[in-house]
């Protein structure tokens, strides 16, 4: 047994939770949102959902633009990477993309690595 087994949707309608026109959904929707209100398996549902990247129509109470904004939200909790250490490579591809002009222990790493993948021509002391 799933927890789908218990959801308050189980026999209704597919169309009232997925609706295309506005007018439509203005008639329908309360009745989406009335069936989730009171469902016990409503968080699992919006994980589903979210798992599954469906925006379209009620899941777990939210509309598909609710839960767009829910995801935007969570990902804006997740902290930004931390600058790597200077003198490697994602030093200095993290100093490119942010903007920076990549410092010299930076450069000679990365010129190492291009130097170990393509043949290129190393600059710098090195460092090991
Ligand atoms: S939360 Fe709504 S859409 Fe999800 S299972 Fe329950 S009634 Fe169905
Ligand atoms: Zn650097």
């Amino acid at each position: 047994m799933s927890w789908h087994d218990h959801a308050n949707c189980r026999g209704m309608a597919l169309e009232i939770f997925y609706v295309g026109s506005r007018i439509d959904q203005e008639r329908m929707l309360p009745e989406a949102k009335a069936a989730c209100d009171g469902c016990s398996v409503r968080s699992q549902c919006l994980e589903e959902a979210i798992q599954q990247g469906d925006v379209d129509g009620v899941r777990g109470g939210l509309l598909g633009r609710e839960r767009r904004v829910l995801i935007r939200h969570r990902k804006s909790l997740i902290p930004k990477k931390e600058r790597p250490d200077h003198g490697t490579r994602s030093g200095y591809l993290w100093e490119l993309r942010n903007g920076h002009v990549p410092c010299r222990e930076c450069r000679t790493a990365d010129n190492r690595y291009k130097a170990k993948t393509r043949g290129g021509y190393v600059y710098g002391p090195a460092r090991f």
